[in-house]
């Protein structure tokens, strides 16, 4: 699903004195994103607050607090739900272990974990099941990391940090893979491979990557306007993984100066002292309107001139979960979706 980088013709982009912002494309919201929120919208349309989702349903503080105010209590764990109350599961995905207790509780859930997580459980159980050693490719402690890892956590070893890859502990070197968690970095992910290749020379990877569409896509568009940055502006939440590797990967790519921030008023008016070029461009959980706010704090400094820099067109789209689908009624007054 990972699109090309087209020609983006930023040869050929005038090169005038002045500013000028170079705005990504892809960016923001990505087909599991979009399909989570709406599904926490339709499921507070449909069922009446509250309605309780566990963790936030994604990394993104606009989000979660525009759907705090329309109703929804977030908890950390299902053991916080009254019994019998309907939870909703954020898009990062949960373990079997949480779907039990979720059931034990007599909770009425809806799943909303991205259809491409979902893939990575099922290969996980799947290469577990023909007793495969697994090398998690991800960062230590996020939620989508330990929805996968609980698929099978006896088979399951995580490799975050170049020096986890001398941890690691295989029975069979003939029988070893590499998965990876969604949103990581391209290139880090394929260093990290490179040095496992060289413990075990047999490992094999992922039947298609698990690095998604949207979280490369994203890569790819920073690439291509970064070079010529002075600094680049990602917005997207701290707790962001696909969000903060866009910052990473400006900086990797030869922008100068590069930030993430959550709302146009975190911009440090010293980032801006002798910029020229601007690039904008936003996490796969962040609804436009807020690079808008980024868009208009700049113009309102002279940063008038907004070329969209286009890798990718993206047309992927989710269905709703199926158990929220055959509930669902049309209701003309129903909120606004969070972009
Ligand atoms: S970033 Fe990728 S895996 Fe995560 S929700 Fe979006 S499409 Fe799904």
């Amino acid at each position: 699903m990972t699109s090309s980088p087209q020609d983006t013709d930023l040869a050929d982009r005038t090169t005038e004195q002045g500013k000028r912002v170079l705005l990504a494309k892809p960016r923001g919201y990505c087909a599991g994103v979009d399909r989570a929120v709406i599904t926490v919208e339709k499921a507070l349309e449909t069922y009446g607050p509250p309605i309780y989702v566990r963790k936030e349903i994604v990394h993104n503080r606009h989000v979660v607090d525009t759907l705090r105010e329309r109703g929804v209590i977030f908890v950390d764990e299902t053991d916080e739900v009254p019994e019998g109350a309907l939870v909703v599961f954020s898009a990062h995905g949960v373990s079997p272990a949480v779907h039990e207790e979720a059931r034990r509780r007599n909770l009425r859930t809806i799943d909303a974990t991205c259809p491409l997580v979902t893939k990575v459980h099922k290969e996980v159980n799947r290469f577990a099941r023909d007793d495969y050693d697994i090398l998690l490719i991800g960062h230590e402690g996020h939620e989508e990391v330990e929805g996968t890892s609980g698929e099978a956590p006896e088979r399951v070893q995580l490799v975050d940090k170049p020096e986890d890859v001398e941890k690691v502990e295989i029975r069979d070197p003939s029988k070893v893979v590499w998965l990876s968690q969604t949103t990581l970095s391209v290139d880090e992910t394929m260093e990290r491979v490179d040095q496992l290749k060289e413990r075990f020379p047999d490992l094999q990877a992922p039947p298609s990557d698990d690095i998604c569409y949207a979280t490369s896509n994203r890569q790819y568009a920073v690439k291509a306007m970064a070079p010529e940055c002075d600094l680049v502006i990602v917005v997207g939440s701290q707790n962001s993984s696909n969000s903060k590797r866009l910052v990473e990967v400006a900086l990797q790519a030869g922008a100068s100066d590069a930030h993430l921030v959550d709302y146009a008023a975190q911009i440090d008016e010293k980032w801006l002292e002798g910029v020229t070029t601007v690039g904008v461009t936003s996490g796969a959980s962040v609804p436009d309107v807020l690079v808008m706010q980024v868009l208009e704090h700049l113009s309102e400094r002279g940063w008038n001139q907004v070329d969209e820099v286009t890798t990718a067109n993206e047309k992927v789209t989710f269905a709703l979960p199926r158990e929220l689908r055959k509930d669902l009624k049309e209701n003309p007054d129903a909120p606004k979706s969070v972009r």
